[in-house]
This record gives structure tokens, C-alpha cells and sequence, in this order.
């Protein structure tokens, strides 16, 4: 996995290997020792290896006792596979909801430790809430996690790189429906149904709130992937074959 994020990190873009690398410079930080916040980037599963022929849904700000439960149950009902990026500090207490996560399929990934931003953290913080989330995910699930996503998105170029140092792949999203400020389950059905395309990465929450809109949502949400004939997958996904 670390020579592949290498590799990722050492051909950025089209660069051809007769081409001079991209000197990028540094970014300079504010006043306060923060560095500048850039636009929340895409991710498509074409960006992580994966085809346009799959989906991943994506469950943010958990573990919470009913509603990861819940978003469970219906993945379980149904057989679809989902990535969970979970809050290090929601964990204890809740270790048989993470190993029921893998039991099912699920990918378990790192959100942060605390749901604070990356961008307001100082850099030993980042390091420390980065390497404990992760050591946490791999003591409880036996697995070590693969991919950060940034709370809220927030982070910087130089934040991407420290990512990308600690071994994890920063991973976005490329569509949601506001779910996180209940807009209502109708409303969060038709947002990721008009919009879903081949290679989406569904961002939905389990945590941080009540989410009953989410989970009754979610069955309309995979339904519409399968009568797409999309593949539901985790992040990150198994290469294309052939
Ligand atoms: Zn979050």
C-alpha cells in the first residue's frame, strides 16, 4: 500500500517520466501558524483506481450507537458494501459495531479523532489524531485503515502531503445531499438519486446527529444504484481486472 500512495505521489498528474518534476511551493501560513485552506477537492472512484462502473457509499462522523446500527441493518438487508470513516474518540464502547462493520464487507477508514478541523490544528496534532485514530481502527478491527477524510473537507496542500506521509490516501466525496442538516428523506433520496453517476462517492453521515432521515433514505439510494447496474463498493477499490 505504501509503495502504491509512493508511486501516486511521485507521478502527480500526466507527467511523463522524462519530464522535470512539479516544484510546487510551499504554501506560507497566516498569522496564526494555520496554513491556508484550499477548495474541498472531488474524489471519483476513477481517482482511486476504480471504474466507472461502481459506486461507493460513504457513512461519515460515527460510530453512534442507533443510527450506525441502523445504516448497518439496511447493508445488511440489502448487501452492499460501505465505507465507514469514523471518529477515533466515538470508538471505545463501541468495538462490536466496527468489528460488524468488516463482519459485513465494510471498509472502516479514518475521519479524524474529534470532529475538528484539520486546517485549525496544529501540525502535532494532526499527527497525533491521524496516528491514534488509525492505530485505534487496526487494534479493534484487525485491519489497518487505508484512507483519511478530512472533517468538513478543510485541509491544504501541505495538509495533503502530511496525509499522504502517515500512509493514508485523502479521500473526498464527489456528491451528497446536505443529509447532515436533515433537509427531509425525500430530499435526500432525490439529491443522490438525480445526481448518482458511474464512479460516485456518496457522502451520507451515521453520526453527528439524529440521522432517521438518512437511514430511511438509504433504501431508495440502493436501489437506484442497482437499477443503474452500478457495483456498490468500498474505498479504496480493488483495481479494474482486464
Ligand atoms: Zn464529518
Amino acid at each position: 500500500m505504501r509503495d502504491r500512495l509512493t508511486d501516486r505521489a511521485a507521478s502527480p498528474g500526466r507527467a511523463g517520466p522524462s519530464r522535470e518534476p512539479v516544484q510546487r511551493p510551499r504554501p506560507q501560513r497566516d498569522g496564526h501558524g494555520r496554513y491556508p485552506t484550499i477548495d474541498i477537492p472531488v474524489t471519483r472512484l476513477t481517482d482511486l483506481g476504480g471504474t466507472a462502473g461502481q459506486v461507493a457509499l460513504t457513512f461519515d462522523d460515527g460510530p453512534e450507537p442507533r443510527w450506525t446500527t441502523e445504516v448497518l441493518d439496511v447493508l445488511d438487508q440489502t448487501g452492499t458494501p460501505a465505507t465507514f470513516f469514523v471518529l477515533g474518540s466515538k470508538i471505545r464502547g463501541y468495538e462490536q459495531t466496527l468489528t460488524r462493520m468488516v463482519r459485513q464487507g465494510c471498509a472502516v477508514e479514518v475521519h479524524g479523532w474529534e470532529h475538528i478541523r484539520m486546517t485549525e490544528q496544529t501540525d502535532r496534532e494532526r499527527l497525533r489524531d491521524m496516528h491514534r485514530t488509525a492505530d485505534l481502527i487496526r487494534e479493534v478491527t484487525g485491519h489497518a485503515p487505508t484512507c483519511l477524510r478530512p472533517p468538513e473537507g478543510r485541509v491544504s496542500a501541505a495538509i495533503l502531503d502530511e496525509i499522504r506521509l502517515v500512509g493514508l490516501t485523502p479521500v473526498f466525496w464527489s456528491l451528497h445531499a446536505n443529509d447532515w442538516t436533515r433537509p427531509g428523506t425525500a430530499a435526500i433520496e432525490q439529491a443522490i438519486v438525480h445526481g448518482l453517476t458511474g464512479g460516485s462517492v456518496v457522502l451520507l453521515h451515521d453520526g453527528g446527529g439524529d440521522r432517521s432521515q438518512t437511514v430511511a433514505a438509504l433504501p431508495t439510494i440502493i436501489n437506484a444504484i442497482r437499477y443503474c447496474g452500478f457495483d456498490a463498493v468500498t474505498l479504496p477499490p480493488a483495481p479494474a481486472s482486464g
